[in-house]
């Protein structure tokens, strides 16, 4: 019997210096902290198995790749940093979006595809979770530089993406260009027009009604849900937005159409406020225009810093992760905090913000609407039939509400904080479908 024990001593041993190593792997970033320990948290409420915790703790699969690039006007070829990360392969085939930004990291996208996962099972969607992205500065780049880049990144991950396997969509720094791009290639290479290998493309090319603002409309029908959950009316409330970009220019949008005030908001060159409240049509005809929202006539400029503590109803971070911490998140004075960006508060402000009563709607809930439309537009891609845009927005509006639902029943029936909540309502799905498939072999 003592000889067992030293057996399973020893093989405990050596499986903790293996997950030492693989602690110290490159994909352990503060980002990558974030998503374990929002994990760790609700998998330890929810007391999922220890197993499946170890198991879904670490990316399925992550593909590092670098590949040469040429500028239009020079000669010298740079080497680029790209990523594909799928992080749980069993719930059907994996998605999740392709960000092009100068920050991009095997850690940040291994983060990313972790909460690709939980949200995708929460919206009870037949996906597991994946993120990429390519470590570039897309906006110092032309058209022609992006299509080269855009091709060859995708050539280089050709092997990883398929309809049935892994379906890219836009995220930060990418849209519907570059999804047509990446279509293309794969169709290219393959020798067929292949459109359900990519969402969130142009409609022409099979793209859905409705994508392209789907995630701002899926973060304006929630905190709707929110406002009468909270009992508070939305016409004539403030919103702050961070964000100016797919999710926060079309979530403005979407507020002001239902009769709110939008008081602020922002992008990389700062935020414009003006108490009285801003024209969104406006804001939308200046950076068509000028690219950015710097210089904006109508308002005060102001700094991104400044805009998350104005006092407001409604704050809609839509920009970058990593924004209301414990630095701040005192002095946050909003009742609903809608998350629009992925991953934009963390652990120590969740905890802050928690005891100052401040509702917070989850990203995985909150930007939810993106991939729901996404799975929209695969399904329709799959049957070759599309659908209206009332159909769209409708079903998009039962899915979103519903999972809200369950989420906050959750969080009351346990006294949870909401993320835990809607964290757990993914998980334990996850953990279903796990033990029902069994190990192999
Ligand atoms: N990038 C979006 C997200 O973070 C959309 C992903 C998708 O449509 O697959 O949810």
């Amino acid at each position: 019997k003592g000889k067992i024990d030293a057996n399973r001593l020893a093989r405990a041993l050596r499986y903790a210096i293996q997950r030492t190593a693989a602690e110290q792997a490159e994909w352990q970033s503060p980002m990558y902290q974030l998503a374990k320990q929002q994990f760790l948290k609700a998998a330890q409420i929810v007391g999922l198995d220890d197993n499946l915790r170890e198991r879904l703790l670490f990316p399925q699969r992550t593909m590092t790749v670098t590949f040469p690039f040429r500028r239009d006007d020079y000669q010298e070829v740079e080497t680029v940093f790209g990523y594909r990360v799928q992080h749980l392969l069993t719930m059907g085939p994996t998605k999740g979006g392709l960000r092009y930004h100068e920050d991009v990291s095997l850690g940040e996208v291994s983060a990313l595809a972790m909460w690709m996962t939980w949200k995708c099972a929460l919206m009870r969607l037949p996906f597991g979770g994946a993120k990429g992205g390519v470590r570039i500065d897309p906006t110092i780049l032309t058209g022609h530089e992006l299509q080269r880049l855009t091709r060859r990144f995708t050539t280089e991950i050709l092997d990883m993406i398929g309809p049935d396997k892994d379906i890219p969509a836009p995220d930060m720094g990418t849209s519907e260009r570059e999804m047509a791009w990446m279509m293309d290639t794969y169709s290219q290479q393959v020798g067929y027009t292949v459109p359900t290998v990519v969402t969130g493309k142009p409609v022409v090319l099979g793209g859905s009604q409705g994508r392209s603002e789907a995630t701002g409309r899926g973060l304006v029908y929630l905190i709707v849900a929110a406002a009468d959950h909270l009992e508070m009316n939305l016409k004539g409330s403030s919103v702050v937005v961070q964000g100016f970009g797919n999710v926060g220019s079309n979530a403005a949008r979407f507020l002001e159409e239902l009769g709110a005030r939008v008081i602020a908001v922002s992008d990389v060159t700062g935020g414009i406020y003006n108490p009285n409240g801003l024209s969104v049509s406006s804001l939308l005809a200046y950076t068509r225009e000028n690219r950015v929202l710097a210089g904006y006539p109508d308002g005060e400029a102001i700094s991104n810093q400044e805009m998350l503590e104005l006092p407001c109803d409604i704050l809609a971070p839509a920009a970058m992760q990593n924004q209301i911490t414990q630095a701040n998140a005192d002095r946050v004075k909003c009742k609903i905090l809608a998350e629009g960006a992925n991953g934009p508060t963390t652990l120590e402000a969740d905890e802050i913000l928690h005891d100052r009563n401040v509702f917070v709607l989850p990203d995985i809930v909150g930007n939810a609407g993106g991939v729901t439309v996404s799975y929209f537009e695969w399904v329709q891609g799959t049957q070759n039939y599309t659908w209206t845009l009332d159909e769209i927005n409708s079903r998009l509006h039962t899915i979103l509400v519903d999972a809200f639902r369950r989420a906050l029943d959750r969080s009351a029936r346990q006294n949870i904080d909401l993320r835990t909540a809607a964290l757990i309502e993914g998980i334990q799905r996850v953990e279903q479908a796990k033990l029902a498939r069994g190990l192999f072999p």
